[in-house]
């Protein structure tokens, strides 16, 4: 597992965003790491960076107001954050894609989605029109769009959500990417729809070795398609280790909030834990942060400590660490 090739590498990533009110400092210092044929999963509330560490590796962070203000991003080797406008628009969509939450926004209205996939891969491929043709009907068999052959000259509105996902998907991996990222790929599906689209993303990726870095604040999606997973709280990575060892044994509060909010299934019965089923506050304003832990407000093992300096990053195992002063000892 460690001898796997390092895809892409996020380092000490920080952006801001100018507003009325000040500048923000929407990510603080976040690093990643992702492997050859892994799953990163990145969890939090809104608001907490998630979608935002997602649009600064396919750099399109919305400048101005925002702006990468320090850090590498490093895909195969070629840093992101050096690369001209014209590489960026070379390497997306054919060494990296994404693929959002609501397909409607990214597939246009008036194309076939035949001749938008063709499209995607002769972006890339110096392949014919009869070629791409025939690629954009295979990917749909790969997304299991029943009667692809017919489909292929439907339009975006003539498809279901999840179908339309689906297309998204195919439009992401037909350069087959070394890595796929997907911000809330199933929040506007059904749950049965939700369920297929884990599936198919999962079946991809054992298929191809595409490296995902799955965006949800859907634990038990972690569960089922994670390897590690990262979770974050006002723009900084608070807790990080596989997933097997974050959540049988989360150190971090708010890693305990969020798994306390999953449904437990018992007996085919959804059963919330009432207990703990909450996370008291709000995320707060990024504007309004103070000196100390950004989840002290909410925390109830805050400490005064907590209240005016900054928790550093601590070991709990080789591979979980944590950002939280119950794992730093007694307070100097
Ligand atoms: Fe809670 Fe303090 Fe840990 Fe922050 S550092 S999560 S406030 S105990």
């Amino acid at each position: 597992m460690s001898e796997r090739e390092t895809i892409l590498r996020v380092e000490n990533l920080c952006v801001e965003f100018k507003t009325r009110a000040g500048t923000a400092r929407v990510l603080d210092g976040v690093d990643l790491t992702l492997t050859q044929g892994e799953t990163l999963g990145i969890v939090g509330e809104s608001g907490c960076g998630k979608s935002m560490t997602a649009l600064s590796i396919m750099r399109l962070v919305p400048t101005p107001p925002g702006r990468i203000v320090a850090g590498t991003i490093n895909l195969r080797g070629e840093d992101l954050l050096k690369a001209s406008d014209q590489r960026m628009r070379e390497l997306r969509g054919d060494r990296i894609s994404m693929i959002f939450q609501e397909p409607m926004t990214s597939l246009n209205p008036v194309f076939t989605i035949g001749a938008q996939i063709a499209e995607a891969v002769r972006l890339h491929k110096p392949i014919s029109g009869a070629e791409a043709a025939a690629k954009a009907v295979e990917m749909l068999r790969v997304v299991r769009i029943p009667d692809a052959e017919q489909r292929v000259h439907d339009y975006p509105h003539q498809l279901s959500g999840g179908m339309r996902q689906r297309v998204m998907i195919a439009m992401a991996l037909v350069c087959q990417p070394d890595v796929l990222i997907a911000d809330e790929p199933t929040t506007a599906l059904d749950v049965t729809v939700q369920a297929q689209i884990f599936d198919l993303l999962s079946d991809l990726k054992q298929r191809n070795g595409t490296s995902i870095i799955l965006i949800t604040h859907n634990i038990g999606a972690i569960a089922e398609m994670a390897d590690r997973v990262a979770v974050m709280y006002a723009g900084r990575k608070v807790e990080e280790g596989t997933v097997a060892s974050v959540l049988s044994n989360p150190q971090h509060p708010y890693t305990r909030g969020l798994i306390a909010c999953v449904p437990h299934l018992d007996d085919g019965d959804a059963e919330m834990d009432t207990d703990l089923a909450e996370i008291p506050g709000m995320v707060p304003s990024i504007l309004k942060l103070g000196m100390g832990c950004a989840f002290a407000p909410r925390c109830k093992h805050a400490m005064d400590r907590c209240r005016v300096e900054q928790p550093a990053v601590t070991s709990v195992t080789d591979t979980h660490r944590v950002r939280c002063f119950l794992h730093q000892g007694a307070p100097s």
